[in-house]
């Protein structure tokens, strides 16, 4: 599933691509009757909240996007969704974002350069299209796509925990998280994955920021410390930071990946998007124990576990992750983690 940071850039791309333009709007897969209502209509930017996209529609590019009269499309990718774009050279700056299976298709190759944008027939599974003067983009399979006015924004809005991803000036964001985790006798592993508690987290950065705290997965979350749960928050700042920034998830210190581990861990790896970049950390590198289970913990060499919370499969090193409360030794002065993100 992307995670927020996938989302906060599929943003940033919407924005730069189709901001302020008028577009035409349709579902070829014909699933989503409310495009046509919007079919002409400016696209006045975009906005990303955890892992939901919200891209305001007004019938002039001189609507505030606050207006009560500005619709709303509402965009969960969930587990299969993407975004596909097509367009001029330079439009949007990415072929595909979201669950990187589908990456690989006809469009991408079309869109390379030879042929024409304007001329791409969508695919019969495209649930919205939205073309624009300089390229388009398709939608396809979504766990949601709707239309809402401002008060339906709000509602969603009001189900959501803070989005490390936005800023947070006056640390209210970090206070609404902390105080989530403090009062809770739900597992950390389990109040990470609930998007009232922090939105925007999935299962990759779950694991890797259980590992990076060196914290016990099963641990209430209200036998935390304020100050390791405000480490936590600042620790994924960073990483989801890095995440928007690249496009992917890395969560490893480059002293922590080893050479030999590419031979084990080859065919394990998780799909990330720009896994065919040359320039990037390799999948096989990238994380401590997501998707790691059975494999040598990088720092310890103890096997690395996996289990269930939140109907989610959890990893997890049972020697480094020893760490439940303030009684297990854990200090400001000696945090187990994190460490600042060096790569
Ligand atoms: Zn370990």
């Amino acid at each position: 599933m992307p995670e927020g940071h996938t989302v906060h850039r599929l943003a940033a791309v919407f924005a730069r691509g189709f901001g302020g333009q008028r577009v035409r709007t349709s579902s070829p897969q014909g699933r989503f009757s409310d495009a046509a209502r919007l079919d002409g209509q400016v696209l006045l930017g975009a906005e990303a909240v955890g892992k939901h996209l919200f891209l305001p529609f007004a019938p002039s590019a001189e609507v505030d996007p606050a207006d009560p009269s500005v619709r709303h499309v509402h965009v969960h990718l969930g587990l299969y969704g993407s975004w596909t774009f097509a367009g001029d050279p330079g439009f949007a700056g990415a072929h595909a974002i979201g669950a990187p299976r589908l990456r690989v298709g006809e469009r991408e190759e079309e869109s390379e350069g030879t042929v024409d944008w304007r001329r791409i027939v969508p695919r019969e599974t495209v649930r919205l299209r939205i073309a624009g003067p300089r390229g388009l983009a398709d939608l396809t399979g979504p766990t949601a796509c709707e239309v809402l006015d401002a008060e339906g924004r709000q509602r969603v809005l009001d189900r959501l925990g803070p989005d490390p991803l936005r800023p947070d000036p006056d640390g209210s964001a970090r206070r609404r998280f902390v105080e989530g985790i403090r009062r809770s006798r739900t597992t950390i592993g389990a109040l990470l994955m609930d998007q009232k508690v922090v939105a925007g987290i999935g299962n990759i950065y779950r694991a890797e920021l259980l590992f990076r705290a060196r914290l016990d997965p099963f641990v209430p979350g209200r036998d935390l410390t304020a100050g390791m749960c405000e480490e936590m928050w600042e620790d994924l700042v960073a990483l989801m930071a890095y995440g928007a920034r690249t496009g992917r998830i890395v969560t490893t210190q480059p002293e922590h990946r080893q050479i030999e581990a590419r031979i084990v861990e080859r065919s394990r790896g998780t799909r990330q998007n720009g896994d065919e970049d040359p320039d990037v950390v390799p999948r096989e590198e990238s994380f401590y124990v997501y998707h790691r289970q059975t494999l040598p913990c990088r720092l310890c060499g103890t096997t690395v576990r996996s289990g269930e919370i939140a109907a989610r499969t959890v990893f997890w090193c049972p020697r480094c992750q020893r760490v439940r409360s303030r009684r297990a030794g854990w200090t400001r002065e000696h945090p187990a983690a994190p460490w600042a993100l060096a790569v």
